[in-house]
């Protein structure tokens, strides 16, 4: 098969979280299974140009129709670690992608309305003629919309669209002015409630609601996040939708590329080690501790967190587990971007509080190469979401052998089984440890398990780090569900 990836993020070149992971990991896979695969990214001015193998020219002129005239555009081409990725630069006025930062920006809706007008056009204009074009999240959400109401009528009547859902919180609202921007012309036509007007604000449209309409399959990146989102909370306005929708919607949990992820492999950490020679693990502890000038004491468990510093990570839990952790003699090493001023003005207070501490380092930033060091050299990982719709680094933290202790949301339930209470798992498939309640006491009590199970058992500890160490969480399951999803809507 013939398979378009458009996305706003592919790691490690373009990566603010998961997404560009899993962009990244199953392009590879589908890859390896054969298949010819193809991403079309924004070229922004900040990403990772070290990442990228032979940059060149693709398509000199690309004319994007915007608004009443034409954006001229270069659309380059180069290879970031194997994927051949076709990189989207516009030149205009509006500086899209040059920017410094990939979102946050006061126009992110037409930033990427603009993009997602660019790659169909590029498609269209450059004879691209994929099986299956897979667009993800709200920066890609009007790409089935378009594709439907215009671009079939140009040639491209026979190509499907699979729409994955990474975050339901960011759904892309926009107002008319999309339409006109975009060419889609008929604003009474798309202000309908079966079409992209809002199930709320009847002011503004809903890209994420245009891709769940206008796709031939929607997927969600866990099975329980699916299940979450149609039938609770987690949606955020869009379970009705997904009811419409249901017979085209499912979860397929997501992956980790073990040839990233791997710490028989992975060259960013000092010391390999693989389940049967774990000796490693703790000279990556102590060179962990070296470079964050923390104190090298055997008495004390090492404790992590990774991740966004987002309202939906679960921050007072994650504050409270740094103070937990002290009290209790552990250790304590925070890596974590804030996307909110208000959260990073509060970590930044604590981690000049904090900076003088033996026992705690809290690193504001983006930073990957630590990532890997703090995984391999942790000895447990707190993920307290709100909500999760499938969460990496657990999975990541179980093939480095750092025990998850986390919320039981999302895809945290499909990927963590706790030690003590699971009933639906033997005691040999589990490998962390789960609370459910978003208060101190609930994370208190699990992470009281964890470091005395650490502290009184050591053999059990380890026992329970080779069993997290043995998941398969690899892109192998998932890889042939996606191929057997794009199958079933090709022949469609
Ligand atoms: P989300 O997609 O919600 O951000 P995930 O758990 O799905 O969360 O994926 C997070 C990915 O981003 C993981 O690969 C994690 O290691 C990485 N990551 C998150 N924050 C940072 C950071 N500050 N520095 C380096 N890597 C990070």
């Amino acid at each position: 098969m013939y398979i378009v990836q458009i996305a706003s993020e592919c790691a490690p070149v373009i990566k603010a979280g998961g997404l560009g992971d899993v962009v990244y990991g199953l392009s590879r896979e589908l890859e390896i299974r054969g298949n010819t695969v193809e991403l079309i990214l924004p070229m922004y001015d900040c990403m990772r140009y070290d990442h990228i193998w032979g940059l060149h020219d693709a398509y000199r002129d690309l004319w994007v129709p915007w608004y009443g005239g034409r954006v001229h555009c270069s659309v380059l081409c180069g290879w970031v670690h194997g994927r051949l990725c076709f990189f989207i630069r516009p030149h205009s006025q509006d500086n899209f992608f040059d920017r410094g930062v990939y979102y946050g920006c006061h126009d992110d809706v037409m930033r990427f309305a603009f993009f997602s007008k660019a790659a169909l056009e590029f498609l269209h204009q450059s004879n691209k003629r994929p099986d299956i074009i897979h667009v993800h999240d709200w920066q890609t959400g009007l790409i089935p919309v378009m594709l439907y109401e215009i671009y079939q009528w140009h040639g491209m009547g026979h190509q499907r669209v699979c729409y994955t859902i990474h975050n339901f919180k960011h759904q892309g609202i926009g107002g008319v002015e999309v339409l006109r921007a975009t060419g889609l012309n008929r604003p009474e036509h798309y202000f309908h409630y079966d079409r992209l007007r809002d199930n709320f604000n009847p002011f503004v449209l809903n890209f994420m609601k245009g891709g769940i309409v206008y796709s031939n399959a929607v997927t969600t990146v866990s099975p329980h996040h699916a299940w979450e989102a149609h039938y609770g909370d987690f949606g955020y306005g869009l379970g009705h939708t997904l009811h419409l929708y249901r017979d085209k919607f499912t979860g397929i949990l997501n992956g980790i590329d073990y040839n990233i992820w791997n710490p028989e492999v992975d060259t960013y950490i000092p010391y390999q080690y693989a389940k049967d020679d774990m000796a490693g693990k703790a000279q990556n502890k102590k060179a962990l501790r070296e470079r964050l000038k923390l104190q090298d004491d055997p008495t004390k468990p090492l404790i992590c967190f990774i991740g966004r510093l987002d309202e939906q990570k679960g921050m007072h839990l994650v504050h409270h587990a740094i103070y937990h952790a002290l009290k209790n003699d552990a250790q304590f090493v925070l890596l974590g971007s804030a996307t909110d001023r208000s959260i990073d003005t509060w970590f930044a207070h604590e981690r000049d509080f904090l900076s003088t501490h033996p026992d705690v380092h809290l690193e504001l930033g983006f930073n990957e190469e630590l990532s890997h060091l703090i995984y391999a050299g942790a000895d447990m990982i707190v993920v307290p979401s709100n909500f999760e719709p499938c969460g990496l680094t657990q999975m990541i933290s179980l093939k480095y052998g750092t025990v998850p202790i986390v919320r039981g949301v999302g895809g945290l339930v499909n990927t963590v089984f706790d030690r003590d209470y699971d009933n639906l798992h033997e005691p040999e498939e589990r490998n962390g440890y789960v609370f459910f309640q978003t208060d101190n006491y609930a994370l208190e009590s699990a992470m009281n398990r964890a470091i005395g199970l650490w502290r009184s058992y050591p053999e059990e500890f380890a026992k329970l780090r080779l069993q997290g160490m043995e998941c398969d969480f690899s892109w192998n399951l998932p890889g042939e569900a996606y191929v057997e999803l794009y199958e079933f809507i090709r022949d469609k």
